[in-house]
């Protein structure tokens, strides 16, 4: 079982400047039995570091509309079903339960604050110009607030494919985004430069060899990368190649949709 001395210890050997802030993915299960669960791990953190967010993202809020931009990766008028299960967003709703009990657990902290995006928001501690820096059409701003203070991307028993400063870098590189849709209390909101697709993201691990520290808490690998050099290496990547990390199955509709937009240029 792993304890919480285990896990502020672990996080320390990391020798992260407790001021500059963190954003971590991780997922808990891979570290087996936490004595006192998701709140004795957050607990860790903020004993570790001074300045943390998770993302908590809610794609329950989605809808798909009838018509809209081409080549968007989406099939208009495919989810009247899905649609009518659609939920408003609301600031304490639920974080998407693929991101994991962690966020849940920052988000119930009574310190927390999050950002107001309906799908892409972001929930953190001592951040709030960090949270702010969000909007609708800039959804991963945050990554470059965090970027400016020298922040740090931590993946807890996770991998590249949800290491959201990548998206944030395809971005940058100008690679295709996507529009997606939500439900708010203003109605169906518009949401630009949603993200692509991340299953081809693993690839960009041995571009970082050089700059990521590791270490083990119990079997579980712990990463921590300087979110400005994950950035710029993968932006770098791109534009040398810009189907970079796309990818490989044999239809998704998000890379194809990249692919298409290349081909047209
Ligand atoms: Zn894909």
């Amino acid at each position: 079982m792993v304890s919480y001395r285990d896990l502020a210890s672990g996080l320390k050997k990391l020798e992260i400047d407790p001021a500059q802030p963190v954003i971590i993915h991780a997922s808990l299960s891979t570290f087996g039995e936490i004595r006192g669960g998701a709140d004795s791990f957050l607990g860790a953190l903020l004993a570790t570091f001074q300045k943390v967010m998770m993302p908590s993202f809610t794609f329950k809020t989605m809808v798909t509309p009838e018509f809209g931009p081409d080549n968007n990766g989406v099939i208009y008028g495919s989810g009247k079903d899905i649609n009518k299960m659609a939920e408003f967003f609301y600031p304490d709703m639920s974080v998407d339960p693929l991101i994991g009990d962690l966020a849940e657990a920052l988000l119930e902290h009574p310190d927390s604050q999050r950002s107001t995006h309906p799908i892409l928001s972001f929930t953190g501690i001592n951040i709030p110009n960090i949270l702010k820096s969000q909007n609708l059409m800039n959804p991963f701003e945050p990554i470059r607030t965090m970027m400016e203070e020298n922040g740090w991307v931590i993946l807890a028993g996770v991998d590249q494919t949800v290491n959201t400063s990548i998206h944030f870098a395809e971005q940058l590189a100008g690679r295709k985004t996507f529009t997606r849709w939500a439900l708010t209390i203003h109605g169906v909101t518009e949401c630009k430069n949603f993200l692509g697709c991340s299953d081809g993201f693993n690839k960009a691990q041995d571009w970082f060899s050089s700059f990521t520290k590791t270490v083990r808490i119990g079997n579980t690998k712990i990463m921590a990368l300087p979110i400005t050099n994950v950035v710029q290496t993968v932006k770098t990547h791109i534009q040398k190649n810009p189907k970079a990390l796309l990818c490989s199955r044999k239809e998704c509709p998000r890379c194809d949709a990249i692919r298409n937009s290349l081909k047209k240029k």
